[in-house]
């Protein structure tokens, strides 16, 4: 099967910025379709605030058709696997964490392990997304012998685990040598990867500026630390993803000052990892972009009063206040920053993501979040920048345990692609397409009666995840089953 054709080639030259022009010029917005100009902060903030939803959805689109063509769109079956939810940071978002002395906290066993991703093997699933708490109690022997038996056991199975903010930890926990945090990296990173690491996930990403970061992830590694972990593994060659998650006490100047972090790092990256490369897919660098937005239940974070909700609460939101897209806010320029949230809704989220297309001009994929959007408007955001639907999701316990998340088999998946004028495609972790659905054997177009295959929403309680990650796994083995026979 080919790669998931991007229709132009992927560039290595940086595209030139025209600051003179307004962010809604519709001649710099071409160029930046072209890959011929590149946004800067201002202009990103002002295309943000002042350009009409659907307008602003149609550029993200068009630069999106330009790398990744008008026919396709893709996703990836694999399983989420939260290995420990003992964590030594407290991060106010946060639902997740337990201390280790909690009576529900817990750390996978080698062979639970195994059993959940047989279970992803048997429908066809490709890859596992192994992240956890930052657990002081697990050895270096304990992953490199995990790691080890998977790749055993599942050779075929491809592992993108363990987030920024662990190896951070990583590094003080199996205490690394080296001379400095890159040595200690490359260190723990060299024999993770030679034991079966494959690939490095973003989490941890949130929000990079400082006045945010440090209110919401306390004892969690900064931006600069998160960013040189990624780039260690960009020297070892591996693929690796940004995320961010907003709508809370950030501005709007944050997110940007978020993308324009992540975009300067990748032109670093390929600069000095990957340059002489033509191919869309090559790797040590950052492959995709996915953000989505805060979910508030159960969380420390989330108690605090919404902005607006309280008597002569008006004006300008405290984190725009404090906002810098250059990342220097000054958190004392209003008393309320960090005191108030600002949930982001649908439209929120849609130029958000649109945004992302158009600032990322060097990240290959931008990943729709149906997962906390849930499945139609995920759907919607195919026309909002996004190439790819993510994961057939057959667990999740993060998000979850912070709200409602969604939980789906692959027929329903391509399903809402389909319905959206696309022909779905079961993908690789590097993009390369495994199976065209472009055929009456398609999962979708097997189901007889779609009464069987639900979408579950998925809230914090074992039972209701658990019977969730069975209907979603049930529902795919039957369409593949039928598919097969
Ligand atoms: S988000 Fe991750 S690092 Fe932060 S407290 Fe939760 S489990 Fe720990």
């Amino acid at each position: 099967m080919p790669k998931a054709q991007p229709t132009t080639r992927d560039r290595h030259t940086t595209p030139q910025v025209r600051p003179t022009c307004a962010g809604t010029d519709s001649g710099l917005l071409r160029a930046v379709v072209a890959g011929e100009a590149r946004l800067t902060g201002e202009q990103a903030l002002t295309l943000y605030h002042e350009m009409p939803l659907l307008e602003l959805g149609r550029w993200a689109d068009r630069r999106c058709r330009r790398l990744h063509g008008d026919s396709i769109r893709s996703y990836v079956i694999d399983r989420n696997i939260n290995y420990t939810n003992v964590c030594t940071a407290h991060c106010t978002f946060c639902a997740f964490r337990r201390d280790a002395r909690d009576a529900d906290s817990y750390t996978l066993s080698t062979e639970e392990l195994l059993g959940k991703i047989a279970a992803l093997s048997e429908i066809g699933g490709t890859q596992i997304l192994m992240q956890g708490g930052m657990n002081p109690e697990l050895p270096l022997d304990w992953y490199l012998n995990l790691l080890q038996r998977i790749k055993e056991a599942f050779p075929h199975i491809h592992v993108h685990g363990f987030s920024p903010p662990e190896f951070m930890e990583f590094v003080d926990f199996f205490e690394a040598p080296g001379a400095d945090l890159r040595e200690k990296l490359l260190w723990v990173m060299r024999r993770m990867k030679d034991a079966g690491l494959d690939s490095i996930p973003g989490g941890g990403g949130e929000i990079f500026a400082r006045p945010v970061r440090r209110r919401i992830g306390y004892d969690k590694c900064g931006a600069t630390d998160w960013l040189t972990v990624m780039n260690v593994a960009h020297e070892l060659g591996m693929f690796t993803s940004a995320t961010m998650m907003f709508g809370h006490i950030e501005g709007i100047a944050d997110r940007i000052h978020h993308m324009l972090l992540v975009r300067q790092w990748q032109d670093k990256a390929i600069a000095d990892f990957a340059a002489g490369t033509d191919d869309a897919a090559a790797g040590g660098r950052y492959k995709a972009f996915i953000s989505w937005p805060f979910q508030r239940q159960n969380t420390p974070l989330g108690r605090m009063p919404e902005w607006g909700r309280q008597d002569g609460e008006q004006g300008e939101f405290p984190g725009d206040v404090v906002a810098r897209v250059d990342g220097d806010g000054d958190d004392k320029a209003h008393p309320l920053f960090a005191k108030r949230f600002r949930l982001a809704g649908s439209t929120a989220y849609l130029r958000t993501q649109a945004l992302s297309r158009l600032v990322l001009d060097n990240i290959y994929s931008i990943g729709s979040s149906w997962v906390t959007m849930g499945p139609h408007l995920g759907q919607v955001a195919l026309f909002f920048g996004a190439n790819d639907m993510g994961s057939v999701m057959m667990e999740e316990n993060v998000v979850s345990a912070a709200g409602t998340t969604y939980c789906m088999s692959e027929a329903v998946l391509c399903k809402l692609i389909r319905g959206a004028g696309f022909i779905p495609a079961q993908r690789d972790n590097q993009y390369n397409l495994l199976r065209l659905h472009d055929g009456p054997d398609s999962p979708d177009l097997r189901v007889k009666d779609w009464t069987t295959q639900r979408v579950e929403m998925v809230q914090h309680g074992a039972s209701a995840d658990l019977e969730s990650v069975e209907l979603s796994i049930t529902a795919t083995r039957e369409a593949n089953s039928a598919t097969s026979s």
